[in-house]
Formats: structure tokens, sequence, C-alpha cells
């Protein structure tokens, strides 16, 4: 059953890794999606979804999709398969679990995943099948592990002001993100409060995005220097009387001792670091400190650096300071991540994890393969992969490494994916794997509040199989044992809604979606925040948020860890979300790579000028990790010294097949692991 607007509209939701979780309205037959729009009638997608999703007919019915499973025929990488049957490919990968688990025992094989589709039974099935077996399990630091610890140690929890409350402020404030680009309905509820409360809009960016050529004020910081911005404008709120102290007192852990914190935290000071001037922080600060309705939606993009979490948290502190989630339209907002409260047993065999199983991050898969001891845990080396919804050799930090390691003999790669990616080419055994509209699934949305049902709508395309329907069958030939195993995806949707308190599937099935947004007093924290004593906390405990947490500073604070500018890498590299791409997909899409055109490095012409060099000049972006072959554009958008590369672009759309993440680092981010994706200093020279 399917949610229907007519004959042959249907309700589903974008499974993309997007905070949107848009709804989405889709025509089609039983073979084909033509129109993909935004569901009108679900009050946060509003009827708008982004152009890339738009234009989804093109992506499921792509000709390069894959069809049929595959076997490699010669060297990896080398894109040389031949087409083999699914009884056949399963029995291989089955064969190779068994005979490596008795070589090297079970976690020398390692199920590796992310957010290719966000739905919850095709996403995070694959952790039955890892707790089931025993196999190594997966840290998951790729994306939203910084910004939940900076934002968990302040607030307590992942929950916050209604995002459609945006419509009802007066100032918009988006720090670190580019919903323009990112999550275009946000866009949709600033734009309802500019028109009928001629609400202003700030964004705090290091570069000039399309929501910050939209904003009212745009501040280009200098990337990682946000902890440094957001405590001179605590010393402002405190200098001006700004600062709420009696809802500091009734709802804050230590305002007197952050009081005296920031004092020494001038705007002169912040300006040295930040690059803005002391009048752009003394104006930010008085905007901040006098409009009530200020709604801060908190992005990722700044908290992907070395010191990002304590960012996060510097910058959550400002609504403290001023009390803004008293007011409608008011207070800091990053996820919606805790209000949901799905029970994940079954989807993800919660009740069978063995505790004494190692935890690999997969961030740091490149020192993982290539047998780093500290990456490994003390453990064996990682014998074999099974890889759903994730392209590692483009997507991961440290992109030489990562090759270097899929490149090893001793290494069984089975990658169950939709297109030939960089990282399938290096499998053993591909799989083809359906979209979105060819298996049914179940969303939850962190930018917003609705549970949606998005239904299998089209037969699959060729052969392509759901990962659940693989999970079932590779179960079948290892003996992995579990309830979940025996399920339909349907089954399990509605025994999990069931479980949550979310009614059954029947009852989603009717609307489509679920609107679970909390009530007014606890999603502004009028009934307290998420820790124990129920505060905002200035002074957080870090080590709840992570085990690196000895170095994290006491109070809201600039922590100078960053991957800092020097002689010899004398530019900050930011690797941004391009518009048309998503991650590396739609890198596939001729419409999405029409738009794009090329990888480019957006640098200031002034630094143009001091390299000698000019417009659409071909250079090496470098650093002690690697080399990066790029087109210059002229940009001045941007604070000098900073570059911006968007999109994570196919190797072999650069020249010399070095992806951008060849430059980036892998090293955790404290307390609790991350990549600083956008924290790294580098060197350019003319390419010869
Ligand atoms: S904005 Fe995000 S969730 Fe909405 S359609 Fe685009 S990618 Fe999907």
């Amino acid at each position: 059953m399917r949610t229907e607007i007519d004959n042959n509209t249907s309700i589903s939701a974008c499974p993309h890794d997007c905070p949107s979780t848009c709804a989405l309205e889709i025509t089609h037959d039983e073979k084909k999606i033509y129109k993909v729009k935004g569901a009108s009638k679900n009050s946060y997608t509003a009827g708008v979804v982004c152009a890339k999703v738009s234009r989804y007919s093109e992506r499921t019915h792509h000709p390069d999709r894959l069809l049929k499973p595959l076997r490699r025929t010669r060297n990896k990488g080398s894109n040389d398969f031949k087409e083999i049957e699914w009884d056949q490919a399963l029995d291989i990968v089955a064969e190779n679990f068994i005979s490596t688990t008795q070589k090297h025992g079970t976690e020398s094989i390692w199920p590796y995943f992310y957010a290719g589709t966000m739905g919850l039974v095709q996403r995070d099935g694959i952790n039955r099948l890892r707790h089931v077996m025993k196999y190594s399990g997966q840290h998951s630091t790729i994306c939203s592990t910084i910004t939940a610890s900076g934002f968990k140690a302040g607030v307590g929890t992942l929950k916050g002001p209604d995002p459609r409350e945006m419509a009802l402020s007066d100032v918009i404030l988006v720090w670190g993100c580019n919903p323009a680009s990112t999550q275009v309905n946000v866009m949709k509820h600033i734009q309802k409060a500019r028109k009928n409360r001629n609400a202003i809009l700030i964004v705090v960016d290091p570069y000039k995005t399309r929501s910050a050529k939209v904003a009212d004020i745009h501040y280009p910081i200098k990337p990682g220097t946000d902890g440094a911005l957001a405590c001179s404008i605590m010393h402002i709120l405190f200098r001006d009387n700004y600062a709420d102290k009696e809802y500091m007192d009734k709802y804050t852990d230590d305002p007197k001792g952050l009081e005296e914190h920031v004092k020494k935290y001038t705007p002169e000071w912040g300006s040295k670091i930040t690059g803005l001037s002391v009048s752009e922080i003394e104006e930010f600060a008085k905007i901040f400190g006098t409009t009530k309705r200020l709604y801060s939606r908190m992005g990722y993009g700044f908290t992907r650096q070395r010191n990002g979490a304590s960012s996060m948290h510097a910058v959550v502190s400002l609504s403290a300071v001023c009390g803004k989630w008293k007011y409608e339209g008011g207070g800091a907002f990053y996820s919606n991540a805790d209000i949901y409260n799905i029970d994940k047993t079954l989807i993800e065999g919660l009740d069978v994890i063995d505790p004494n199983i190692r935890i690999l991050d997969q961030s740091r898969i490149g020192s993982i393969l290539t047998g780093d001891r500290n990456a490994l845990v003390g453990g064996d080396e990682v014998y074999s992969l099974l890889i759903q919804n994730t392209n590692p050799l483009v997507v991961a930090p440290e992109s030489l490494l990562v090759r270097e390691g899929f490149s090893r003999e001793d290494l069984f790669v089975c990658v169950h994916e939709q297109f030939m990616t960089d990282t399938a080419k290096y499998a053993d055994i591909v799989l083809p794997a359906t979209t979105f509209v060819e298996h049914d699934d179940i969303y939850i949305a962190g930018g917003h509040q609705h549970i949606t049902f998005g239904p299998k709508l089209i037969e699959p395309i060729g052969e392509s199989r759901s990962n659940h329907t693989v999970l079932l069958e590779l179960s079948k030939r290892l003996g992995a044992q579990h309830k979940g195993f025996n399920m339909t995806e349907r089954e399990i949707i509605d025994w999990t809604l069931k479980s949550s308190n979310h009614g059954a599937l029947v009852d989603l099935e009717k609307n489509g979606w679920k609107d679970v947004q909390p009530d007014f007093n606890t999603s502004h924290f009028i009934d307290g925040f998420g820790h124990k004593d129920k505060k905002y906390h200035f002074k957080p405990d870090w080590s709840e948020v992570g085990p690196d947490y000895h170095n994290m500073p006491e109070y809201p604070d600039y922590m100078n860890t960053t991957e800092n500018t020097s002689k010899d890498f004398p530019f900050k590299l930011v690797t941004a979300p391009a518009h048309n791409y998503l991650n590396s997909s739609f890198t596939e899409t001729k419409s999405s790579q029409n738009k794009e055109v090329k990888p480019r490095v957006k640098i200031h012409s002034k630094d143009i000028n001091k390299l000698g060099l000019k417009d659409n000049d071909l250079v090496v972006l470098g650093n002690k990790r690697g080399e990066v072959i790029i087109n210059i554009e002229e940009f001045n958008g941007l604070q000098e010294g900073v570059i911006i590369v968007e999109g994570i672009w196919p190797n072999e759309a650069f020249v010399g097949n070095n992806g951008i993440n060849t430059l980036v680092g892998s090293d955790p981010v404290p307390p609790n692991g991350g990549a600083a994706f956008h924290d790294t200093a580098v060197w350019i020279k003319p390419s010869s």
C-alpha cells in the first residue's frame, strides 16, 4: 500500500544525506518515475525540494545504473568486471566471510556503511548482520559526530525549537551552513519571516555562499575561528547588559564563572583571530543582544575543524546567555535527532551486541586498511569489507591512504551500489542496489520533525536488490540467526513503529507522514535542558561526551588547535558542498555535471596576483598528505588566504586522479572523533 494523491502520484521521502528529508510527491507507473515535487501539504517541506532531486527520474533511470552482479576480472581499480548470477555472487561473498573468520576471526570482517540512503531499514540493517556475526563495529564519525558533541555538551540533547518557527523570527542567524544549496526549505521558512515580519537573515560563513549572497548581513569569518567570534560576542553581551541574568540564574550552571571567563575576550582580540573588524563584531553583538526572536540555525560546516566541538558549544552558548529559548521564534537549533525515540532493536540487532567486539573509526579507514595498529585498536588486520551506501575512496579523508588500503591483494571487498563508484571499482564483487523508489523504508529527519514512509513505487531496475534483501540472503548463507532476518521490510517497519509508540505502518500510510514535534515547553527547554540537573552547561563535563576530553576547555572558548597556516602552507582550504551534488551522489547525472562543469578552487584575486597566476590557470594544491591538480576560479567573497573547493567530485574529474580529500586529515577531532574536512593548510603552485 502507498499514500496516493491520485492514481499515479504517491507520497515518499527524499533518502539523501540531508537534514531536510523532504516529503515528496512522485508521479509514476509500475516501471518508471516521472515528476518529483515537494509535498505541498507537508508543513515543513511546504512544496519545496532542491533542483537535483526534482530531476530524480534522471538518476533512477540512468543508463549507467548497475543492473547485474559483477565479479572483478583484472587488477583492483581497473574497472574490468564480468557479469555473474546473484546466487554465485552471494556464495562468493559468504564463502569469503566464512573462510576469513576461520583464518583471522570475526573481527577481521568490517561491514562499512553510511548515509547514501537515510532510510532506517536499508541504511542501518547492515548493523544487524554485524552484531549477530560479531564482525568489527563502526564508530560513525564522518558527518555529525563533532557537531553533536558540541551541541550536547551545552544543551544535553539533540532537539530544539520547531524549525517552522523561523517564519516567526525577527532575525534568523544561519551559522556555518548553506541552506540555499543543502537544505532548501529552510530558505522557504526564512522567506516567510522576511516577507511577513521584515526579518533579517545573517549568515556566518567563510565564503559568500548562495545563502550568504541573499543574506542581509554576511560575516566572512576565517575558518575555524567561530569560537573566538562567539566569545567576543559574549564579552559584549555581558559588558553592555544584554545578558539575561534572570534566565541564566534559573536555567544555566555557572553564569558568573562565564562572565568572568569572557572578560578577556574583547572584540579587538576577536577581530585579530576571526579577521572580522571590531565594528562588525560590535554590530553583530548588538543585533544578537537586542532581538528577542532570534533563531540560530547551526550547521555542520563550521564544526568540521579540529576545534569544532568546542566552537559549537561556544556558539550555542550565545543563546543561553540571552535566554533566546524563552521566545517563540527564538533559540538555537541544530538537530531533532532525539525527538523520535525509535526502537532499533530489530533493524540493528541491538539485542545481540557483544560489547567486547572492537569498534573501528570509519573516518580512519585509510589508516585501518593500511595496518595502523592504533587505528586497528590493537586487533588484527581487516581482511574483508561489505560496503553499502557510501563511497570511501572519494568521501573519506586521506584518500591516497584509502586507495592504498583498497589496493591490498589480501583484502576482499564487496560493494553493494547503484553506480560504478570509485569504491566499486576496487571491489571483488559488485552488487546492484535499488534506489529509494524501488524499495520500502521509513525516514526520520534531523532538520524537522516528521516520520515519513517511502514505499516501493516501481519494480527494481535491472536485477538490483534492496540492502535488506541482500542482508537476508547473506544471513542464510552465513547462518546468521535473528528475527529481523525472517521479516520483510514492511514487517520490520510496522514492528519498529509500534515498539516506538508511533502507531502502525497502516496509520503512517494513511497520511504518508507523522509530525512528532514536541510541545513548546519541551522544545524551548522551559521544562529544563537535557542534562540531569536540567541546566544549560556553560561548564560542560566533556568526559560525558567522548573519551578524548582532557584538553577540552572549561568554558565556551576558542581552541587554537586547528591546522593553522604557516610559511610553508599559507592557505586554509575549506571543502564545501556543491549546489548540484550531494556528497558523491548526483556526480553521475548529466544535468548536475553540466551545472557544476569541473572542479575549481575559489581564490581571492589578491592571492592570485601574489602567486603570479590568473583565472582558470591549472594549479597544484599540496601538503604532507598529497597533491591535487585543479583550475583556479577568481572569487572575492572570502578573506585572503582562504580557499574553497566545492563538491566531492569523482577522482577521475581531476588531472592525476587525486580527489580533494587527498589533502584532508583523518586524525580524530576531540572529544569523540570526527574528521576535520574544512581544516586543511596547503600550498599552491602552478601546475607544470
Ligand atoms: S533539500 Fe535535501 S532532503 Fe530535500 S530533496 Fe534536496 S537533498 Fe533531498
